[in-house]
């Protein structure tokens, strides 16, 4: 039967509405990229407090019904709203989603498993969606392939749901006291599920819900799909990645190019496109004066933009910051996270004319850093995918990244013999090779321009678009339909 298969994606985060890093990015661009390639797909999330006011308002109403958790029967309201191409649904409930922050609550593992059941459960309130295939995204969504089969399974409408489970970041897995499993979850009793959630004596662990009960699993990089069957990266999950490893795959994220476009970006003072990079120098002049840099158009400015923790590579950064700044370079830090590393970019900040700490989080002002400075830093311990390397190469700034992850799949390394390249790498976890390979970008940037301009077309050029990968997405969902031959337009 030739038709274009059903796909839910669950996500806990999906920008515009709610964003706390590249999740949020993926899930309001993934879903319009699958549809362009030929899926129906749809979205759902939690209807937030903090979803900005205007996609509120535009929400229209679905209908409601009462979640089974446990012992409790959980009022849940459904709302949706047409974003990007797609129907987003997000499901409400005061009680769990009225609240300030996404995370960061004493209860996160009931209102979290109240998410993942409520999912479940809206799926039959769809008459215009039988559903083919649920596609998980993360710890906040790994329990629904678990309730799916314990609770749903016999039933027709659930019977042909399929289930994909996608590892975006391995290091949050929703480890929980095991008094969750009976009173919240209600899978007390159920060996097999008591047996592959359990995580220690007295914990049970999300994450390898979606792990063992999914029938297709993907990360979001070929590199890190193979890295996480080792101890090093697989966070105590390598075992279940090693005997899955068949329906193991990495899929490279994209970006939402229509979002991310330096030629049409409102939030920059000037736009500039391949064909004609003039733009970019304003946006730099205007990062140096807005942080007290001198403007200076002929020195290397390099930003960075991301999560202050360990995983992205702040103790390599900290051990050479003082060395780094030494040079003829400055540096703009956009961050938040762990407060040791923001106190110490502040208090190193204040002493050094070349250097600024943005310490809050700003959607606005990390574009204007993605398009004003030269160079980006990503030095990450580990990186699923990431997507700050990416969007920077499309403004045309260029990635010195660590090769781990999608960082190795996404930047072409430069080649000072071809003058290939979108980026800069370097090998391994040594705050020293960080600061080599920032020196050779740096002395490219100031003394070689016509090569460093060359260098920018190529990032600019090279493919960030979600085409490809959401087509391998098809490919897998298809896997699991042979029945249903693929839909191309
Ligand atoms: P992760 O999801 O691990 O945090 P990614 O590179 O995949 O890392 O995605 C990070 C996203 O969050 C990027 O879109 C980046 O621009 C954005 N971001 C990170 N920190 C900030 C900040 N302080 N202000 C604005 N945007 C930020």
């Amino acid at each position: 039967m030739r038709r274009k298969l059903r796909v839910m994606l669950a996500f806990y985060e999906a920008a515009p509405f709610m964003k706390t890093g590249g999740l949020g990015d993926v899930g309001g661009s993934l879903p319009g990229a699958l549809k362009r390639v030929g899926i129906e797909a749809r979205a759902v999330l939690p209807k937030f407090k903090t979803i900005p006011e205007e996609y509120k308002a535009k929400m229209k109403f679905v209908t409601e019904l009462y979640v089974p958790l446990g012992w409790r029967n959980v009022y849940c309201g459904v709302w949706e709203l047409k974003w990007d191409g797609t129907v987003y649904y997000f499901l409400d409930n005061e009680y769990y989603f009225l609240r300030d922050r996404a995370y960061g609550y004493y209860d996160d593992g009931e209102r979290i498993a109240f998410f993942s059941k409520a999912v479940c459960e809206f799926l039959q309130y769809l008459p215009d969606f039988k559903c083919d295939v649920l596609h998980c995204n993360d710890w906040h969504t790994a329990l629904s392939p678990v309730f799916l089969r314990e609770f749903y399974r016999g039933i027709p409408l659930y019977d042909n749901i399929k289930t994909v489970f996608t590892v975006h970041n391995l290091k949050f897995q929703g480890m929980m006291s095991d008094y969750v499993l009976g009173d919240i979850l209600g899978l007390y009793g159920i060996p097999a599920a008591e047996n592959q959630l359990r995580a220690t004596k007295d914990a049970i662990n999300f994450m390898m819900g979606g792990l063992c009960y999914s029938d297709i699993l993907t990360t979001v990089s070929p590199t890190y799909a193979e890295e996480i069957k080792s101890a090093y990266y697989g966070e105590n999950m390598e075992g279940i990645f090693r005997r899955r490893a068949d329906v193991l795959y990495g899929i490279l994220n994209g970006i939402n190019l229509n979002e991310y476009d330096p030629a049409t970006d409102p939030a920059l003072p000037a736009r500039y496109s391949v064909k004609d990079l003039s733009g970019k120098a304003v946006c730099k002049a205007d990062v140096q004066k807005q942080f007290g840099l001198a403007v200076r158009p002929e020195v290397p400015l390099i930003a960075m933009i991301s999560r202050l923790t360990e995983q992205k590579g702040l103790d390599l950064l900290d051990a050479v910051l003082e060395e780094l700044l030494d040079q003829d370079i400055q540096l703009v830090v956009l961050g938040t996270g762990d407060p040791a590393y923001e106190a110490e970019l502040k208090r190193i900040a204040s002493h050094r004319p070349n250097m600024a700490a943005a310490i809050y989080f700003d959607e606005a002002l990390s574009r204007r850093l993605y398009a004003g400075a030269d160079i980006l830093l990503m030095p990450s311990k580990f990186e699923p995918c990431g997507l700050s390397q990416m969007i920077a190469m499309h403004y045309g700034t260029l990635p010195i990244v660590r090769m781990t992850g999608g960082l190795t799949d996404s930047v072409v390394p430069y080649n000072k013999f071809t003058g290939e390249g979108t980026g800069f790498r370097f090998m391994n976890y040594n705050a020293h090779e960080l600061l080599f390979t920032v020196k050779e970008a740096a002395d490219i940037c100031r003394n070689r321009p016509k090569d460093w301009e060359k260098l920018i077309l190529q990032a600019m050029n090279y493919d960030v678009s979600w085409e490809k990968s959401a087509k391998q997405y098809k490919e897998i969902y298809h896997k699991l339909h042979p029945e249903v031959t693929p839909y191309t337009k």
